[in-house]
Parts: C-alpha cells; sequence; structure tokens
C-alpha cells in the first residue's frame, strides 16, 4: 500500500484567539485533497478552541509534550491530558526545542517513549545544522538523532518522521529536491536496516524548511518525500496548497 501522504502546520508561538479561528474556519471550508492526512499544531493555549472549531477529518497537535505522567512539573503538559482534550498528534524534537531549550536525544526519546506508549501520534523532527551539512555530517547526525529514540521506542507505526535541515526552517532558503530527497533515502535505509523492511516501507518520512505554496509540487514528486511539516506557510491561506500539492 502507498504512504499517505500527510502535511503538518507547525503554528509555532503565532495567532490569537481571532487568527486561529480565521485559519480554523478556512480549513474547513476548503477543498482539500482527500487523500492527504492533515494535522494542525498550535500553541497549547489555543489546541482545545483548535479541536472544538475544526471540522472532522483534520486531526490536531500538540507542539511538545512531557514524558511523565502528570505532577509537579510546572508549565509542561502530558500525553493524557492531551488525550482528554481530543489532540491525537504531538511534535517532539523540533530543532527550536532542541536547540533554544537544549532538549537532547535522551529527553526527545523519553518524549517520544511516553507519547506512543499513551496512544499519541508523534511527528519526530530531526535535522542537521549548517555547520554539521558543511562538514559533510548530514547523514551521520540525522540517523543518530532517530537512534535515540530507537533505543527506547521498537514500534514506530504512529511515527511520522520530519527531516528539517536547520538552515532551511523559517530562512525561505529551501532544500533542492536532491538534497532532500538524498536525506530521506538514507532514513528510509536506516529504517530498513535497524528496524524492518515494513517499517522501511510504510513510515512516512516529511520535509520541513520553508516550505510554500510555490516549491511544494517539485519536493512532492520525489518518491521518498511523503509530505510536508510546514512553519510560516501554515499560517496563510496557502497552506492548503500545500495540502493540495499532489493533486
Ligand atoms: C517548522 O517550524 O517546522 C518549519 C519547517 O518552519 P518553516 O516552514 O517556517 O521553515
Amino acid at each position: 500500500m502507498p504512504r499517505q501522504f500527510f502535511v503538518g502546520g507547525n503554528f509555532k508561538m503565532n495567532g490569537t484567539i481571532k487568527s486561529i479561528k480565521d485559519i480554523v474556519n478556512n480549513l474547513n471550508q476548503a477543498k482539500l485533497d482527500p487523500n492527504t492526512e492533515v494535522v494542525i499544531a498550535p500553541s497549547s493555549l489555543y489546541l482545545l478552541l483548535t479541536r472544538e472549531n475544526l471540522r472532522k477529518g483534520i486531526e490536531v497537535a500538540a507542539q511538545n509534550v512531557y514524558d511523565k505522567p502528570n505532577g509537579a512539573f510546572t508549565g509542561e503538559l502530558s500525553v493524557e491530558q492531551l488525550k482528554d482534550s481530543g489532540i491525537t498528534w504531538t511534535l517532539i524534537g523540533h530543532s527550536e526545542r532542541r536547540v533554544i531549550l537544549q532538549e537532547d536525544d535522551s529527553f526527545v526519546a523519553n518524549k517520544t517513549k511516553a507519547a506512543i506508549d499513551g496512544g499519541l501520534g508523534v511527528i519526530l523532527c530531526c535535522g542537521e545544522s549548517l555547520e554539521q551539512r558543511e562538514a559533510g555530517k548530514t547523514n551521520e547526525v540525522v540517523i543518530n538523532q532517530l537512534k535515540a529514540v530507537h533505543s527506547q521506542v521498537k514500534d514506530w507505526s504512529k511515527i511520522v518522521i520530519a527531516y528539517e535541515p536547520i538552515w532551511a526552517i523559517g530562512t525561505g532558503k529551501v532544500a533542492t529536491t536532491e538534497q532532500a530527497q538524498e536525506v530521506h533515502v538514507a532514513i528510509r535505509e536506516w529504517l530498513k536496516t535497524d528496524l524492518s523492511a515494513e517499517a522501511a516501507d510504510n513510515t512516512r518520512v516529511i520535509y520541513g524548511g520553508s516550505v510554500s505554496e510555490k516549491n511544494c509540487v517539485e519536493l512532492a514528486k520525489q518518491d521518498d518525500i511523503d509530505g510536508f511539516l510546514v512553519g510560516g506557510a501554515s499560517l496563510k491561506p496557502a497552506f492548503v496548497d500545500i495540502v493540495n500539492a499532489k493533486q
């Protein structure tokens, strides 16, 4: 069975009640490719508002989750709390959290384990810095990030891997189709070697980094690009064109 195209929208720390409602209304009325799975991730304050107003068939993701079930963890959200609010996905390991908030590979792995054990889908982000790319270390960095998660999580059926080169995030500098495809192939080879041929065939590997309505169609033609994680453009009406990139 072909892998279902997947488009996630990461709103980051953007939006107000009014602008989130506008985005949700726009998606509710849009003609979206029925073959694309769509998940949007507003900031935590607006998760419930989004879930309550968004049409069925589009899922909502948190941008982060904590690895403990409950307790004295000020400012954090648990897997159970997300599920209780109808939130079925979470992003984990976004480079902004890895770099700015200094989340390391083992914390990312613990959170992924908690989310998967609790039944959430996980958009697991990985990617290299410009320095690492220029040093020829891209595949090594990305595969090591994934290996850290694999040391804790054996079932990857609810994980979507988002390859997001850090130098392409929010910069307008998109990876070329060849650069993206090359890393996606390396990820798939790793899946085959360390997990299984089935995991390599079935796991969606999506690309993120300055995806727009202008570059999405070319990127979507690559055999190993199974969708996108979209930041800035997910706040705009053009997000609909990205969802429909395969049509
Ligand atoms: C992201 O935040 O995951 C992202 C890819 O951002 P942008 O599309 O703005 O580069």
